[in-house]
């Protein structure tokens, strides 16, 4: 037996992978990633593939990007990993103070932990402590979007909707007050934007008013609801929940984990209404998706309410023994530096105009529904009947099949359902956008004609 046969033998019967159907996994013949480089993957038959999300919307400069190559084997001459319980070290306080910079207006203080979903985790814990010890003890609970994926630990799933990953864990999660997902293709209400007078957004500034004595925050994931199936919020309703939320004394928290760092078009999503949250979770794109680092972002208001004396235990008690990760925060100082010195919005901007130029070419297809972008992240919908936006029964399996299709011209990509998610790294090329967008068309073309 090859290497590659019995390497793919051990994982189908050893290995339990995330988001998977294991006994479709068991009757596969997986990819076996081996090496990286730039915005491929090469597996251990030697074949190239294009990143086309970006290893799981993490990766922004590609793999074995130099700069971050450097920093992380500097870092490691140096220091692996020290606790940050009780001590400090050199790379974190050289980032907190990088991050505070080029994060939206008003954030002081920085919080480390090591994934989105802990990141979002600490941002609800901190909220309701901010409150228990301001003196609104009654403000405990959340408000939340429909449709809402703030990540997989049971604080992050309780403020998550998404019916798919989420309900079988009801009895575990606290309840929250959730209002309808802002979503134009499907809009909650019925209506159409263009005579809608955003209904969405009043709507929401009546439920937080209702609620406001006793919301502790409200949590959104700004402008792109990416796991939702890259759901965009229509233009000024992000502005409009920072303002109801600000006069109604609730803290607005953002989950910036998939559209921070550039994805969107800007550094942050935030940027685009002009807004900074209370509290802000970053994550994926942090470290150029070399490492699992996060962080918690807050105000000096926010954080000031955990300061007192030792005996008054105001302290935030939540930390990972991983916490704020050196080689982590190398790369993602060299990812920032990245940015700062490589014109990569600028970048990101053109290839934006490429992809959407490229989308429009293959939006006429009968069973597209829908095509949605914010920057570089794109879903395109699938559907079985364009008028009704009726899907295709689950059991057809489409988004799989035309993300399995497309892998035969050399893309990976993993669907949601039956969008087709791309979010190709920001480092990518003209060519590259044209090829991956190209190659879709081609296969749900192929797909849909079986
Ligand atoms: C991926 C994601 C998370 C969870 O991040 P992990 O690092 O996978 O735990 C949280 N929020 C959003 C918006 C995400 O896309």
């Amino acid at each position: 037996m090859n290497r590659t046969e019995s390497l793919r033998q051990k994982d189908r019967k050893i290995i339990w992978h995330p988001f998977t159907q294991m006994a479709d996994w068991e009757k596969e013949a997986p990819l076996i990633i081996e090496r990286g480089e730039g915005n491929y993957l090469i597996d251990t038959e030697g074949r190239r593939y294009f990143d086309g999300v970006s290893s799981l919307w993490v990766n922004l400069f590609g793999h074995r990007r130099r700069e971050i190559d450097e920093a992380i084997r500097s870092q490691l001459d140096r220091l692996a990993h020290s606790t940050f319980l009780g001590l400090s070290h050199v790379p974190a306080v050289e980032l907190s103070e990088r991050l505070l910079t080029v994060a939206p207006e008003g954030f002081s203080r920085v919080f480390y932990s090591d994934n989105g979903s802990t990141a979002m985790e600490i941002a609800i814990k901190m909220a309701l402590q901010y409150w228990q010890q301001k003196g609104g003890r009654k403000k405990q609970t959340f408000m939340t979007l429909t449709e809402a994926y703030h990540g997989d630990t049971i604080g992050a799933v309780s403020a998550g909707g998404i019916d798919l990953f989420h309900k079988i864990f009801q009895p575990l999660l606290f309840t929250t007050h959730r209002i309808p997902t802002p979503h134009c293709y499907r809009c909650p209400y019925g209506m159409a934007r263009k005579s809608c007078g955003l209904v969405c957004a009043a709507r929401m500034e009546e439920e937080v008013r209702r609620y406001r004595q006793e919301l502790a925050a409200m949590i959104v994931e700004p402008l792109v609801q990416g796991a939702a199936g890259m759901l965009m919020m229509p233009e000024g309703y992000l502005a409009r929940l920072r303002e109801v939320t600000r006069e109604c004394e609730v803290l607005l928290i953002c989950d910036e984990v998939a559209t921070g760092f550039g994805r969107t078009g800007t550094m942050f999503a935030c940027e685009q209404e002009e807004i900074s949250p209370d509290i802000m979770a970053v994550a994926k794109g942090l470290t150029g998706g070399y490492l699992p680092l996060a962080a918690t972002l807050t105000t000096k208001e926010v954080y000031d309410a955990f300061l007192g004396r030792y005996e008054e235990f105001k302290a935030f008690f939540h930390g990972h023994s991983y916490t704020a990760n050196p080689l982590g925060c190398a790369a993602a100082l060299a990812t920032l530096s990245i940015f700062e010195e490589q014109g990569v919005l600028k970048h990101v901007a053109s290839l934006s105009g490429i992809m959407a130029e490229e989308l429009a070419k293959i939006e006429r297809r009968r069973c597209i529904g829908d095509i949605r972008q914010k920057g570089l992240m794109v879903g395109i919908e699938i559907v079985e009947d364009r008028h009704t936006k009726a899907p295709f029964p689950p059991e057809k399996k489409v988004g799989q099949k035309v993300v399995r299709k497309v892998r035969e011209k050399g893309i990976i990509l993993r669907p949601l359902g039956d969008v087709i998610v791309l979010m190709p790294p920001l480092s990518s090329t003209e060519d590259e956008i044209r090829h991956l967008v190209g190659s879709v068309g081609w296969a749900i073309d192929l797909v849909l004609a079986e």
